[in-house]
């Protein structure tokens, strides 16, 4: 498996607008947000699992998961909500694993909000990136980009690791305050010095 590393950040903080620049330089993005979409997928056996736990009205009328009616029955209740992640973590896990083995690239990058939160997703990164900006600019980047309201917003962000605690686990940290376009130059850095990283730990 190839050298990882782990790109974390709060919402709208600006991980998928440097992911997207590792992706164009042509290095493997595992993303554990996607990941965790794939392992509730129509045939999986958790879609199963889960069908047979919260009832068939779970699903939609094409087999596939309804996922704002278990977000709604999950966030209601706790015991839910863990038996869920006690099912989707580790398939999360194993799927992050095998879409990092597959990796042909000299690196590659595991994006994730969950990052410093999952030992098992932290363990698997070498290097730790934090992309960060302000809070009011997250907050203003997030409304601008998605449909939801403020009120909405803060409360993601407040079920999310403080800043002030992402960052001090930061080993790289990435300052997007800037515009969309200084992320090219940064990323272009960082990209060079992970290869030579790679490149050092294959001698
Ligand atoms: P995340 O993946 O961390 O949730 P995104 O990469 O989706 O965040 O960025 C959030 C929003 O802010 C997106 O609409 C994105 O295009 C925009 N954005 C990201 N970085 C910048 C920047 N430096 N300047 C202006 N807008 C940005």
């Amino acid at each position: 498996m190839s050298m990882t590393i782990g790109i974390t950040g709060g919402i709208g903080s600006g991980k998928s607008a440097v992911t997207d620049r590792f992706a164009s330089l042509g290095i493997t993005v595992v993303d554990a947000d996607l990941a965790a979409r794939v392992v509730v997928e129509p045939g999986r056996p958790a879609l199963q699992a889960i069908a047979e736990h919260f009832g068939a009205d779970i699903l939609q009328a094409d087999g596939s998961l309804d996922r704002a009616a278990l977000r709604r029955i999950v966030f209601a209740d706790p015991a839910q909500r863990e038996w869920l992640e006690q099912l989707t973590h580790p398939l999360i896990g194993e799927e992050i694993r095998a879409q990092l083995a597959a990796s042909r690239s000299p690196y590659a990058i595991l994006s994730s909000p969950l990052l410093l939160e999952s030992s098992s997703q932290r363990e698997l990164a070498e290097l730790v990136v934090v992309v960060d900006v302000p809070e009011e600019v997250q907050l203003a980047r997030t409304m601008d980009r998605d449909a939801n309201d403020e009120a909405q917003v803060r409360r993601i962000m407040a079920a999310q690791l403080p800043r002030e605690e992402r960052l001090a686990l930061a080993d790289i940290v990435v300052d997007n305050s800037g515009p969309l376009e200084a992320l090219d130059d940064i990323v272009a850095e960082l990209h060079k010095e992970f290869l030579h990283r790679a490149e050092e730990q294959r001698l």
